[in-house]
């Protein structure tokens, strides 16, 4: 029997929230001499976007790079509302999270993102106030699965191996999780995920 986890801790995108980053494409090709098609390689294939979720960009040094590749016409307001604008509650999984919480379980975010998207999240989703931590790429230096931010939710919780129980959609992360003794479940169904953790303990199984 693996030890009884005493806390969860939440990817954040595909997990709580979905995102389409075809929102940003089609805008910004709208106001820019880019292509939709270039659009998605410069923010989705390029070193761009890495590199301001690991905190080597500043917001503003970020859009300065997309208006110099694209000739985009806005200025950084209106680039930032753009870019900010394209998530969706996952509502089973919040709901998952509120029980939890409500039950006393210490819940934590650990997510590869960025300052603009957490303003936003902040400032429209209620639900994220009520987490006991955050561990965000941008404030570490570091993205999964790279180790050091692994080590960071280590630090912030005070917990390590079968203490924690992780959710994340992509299969890199988990592996990293999982290597470290971390009870790390692949997301991909709110129901499924509810029951591993119910199956861990931490839910009333009624
Ligand atoms: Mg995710």
């Amino acid at each position: 029997m693996p030890p009884q986890p005493t806390a969860v801790v939440f990817d954040l995108g595909k997990v709580l929230l979905d995102f389409d980053y075809g929102i940003v494409i089609n805008r910004v090709s709208k106001r820019s001499r880019s292509t939709p098609q270039e659009l998605h390689h410069l923010m989705l294939h390029s070193p761009l976007l890495p590199a301001y979720e690991r905190g080597e960009l500043s917001s503003i040094e970020f859009f300065e790079k997309i208006r110099n590749e694209t000739d985009y016409l806005g200025e950084y307001p209106e680039f930032e509302s753009t870019f900010a604008d394209i998530f969706t509650e996952i509502p089973p999984m919040i709901a998952l999270q509120a029980e939890l919480r409500a039950r006393g379980i210490p819940t934590f975010i650990f997510s590869n993102t960025n300052d603009i998207a957490v303003r936003h999240i902040r400032a429209n989703f209620p639900f994220f106030a009520n987490f006991d931590g955050y561990v965000l790429s941008y404030e570490h230096r570091s993205m999964k699965p790279d180790a050091p931010l692994y080590e960071a939710v280590e630090r912030m919780t005070g917990r390590k191996g079968g203490e924690l129980i992780y959710l994340d959609d992509r299969p890199e992360n988990i592996a990293t999780g999982a290597a470290r003794g971390w009870q790390a479940v692949l997301h991909h169904d709110p129901a499924v995920s509810r029951a591993r953790i119910a199956a861990a303990g931490l839910l009333s199984t009624n």
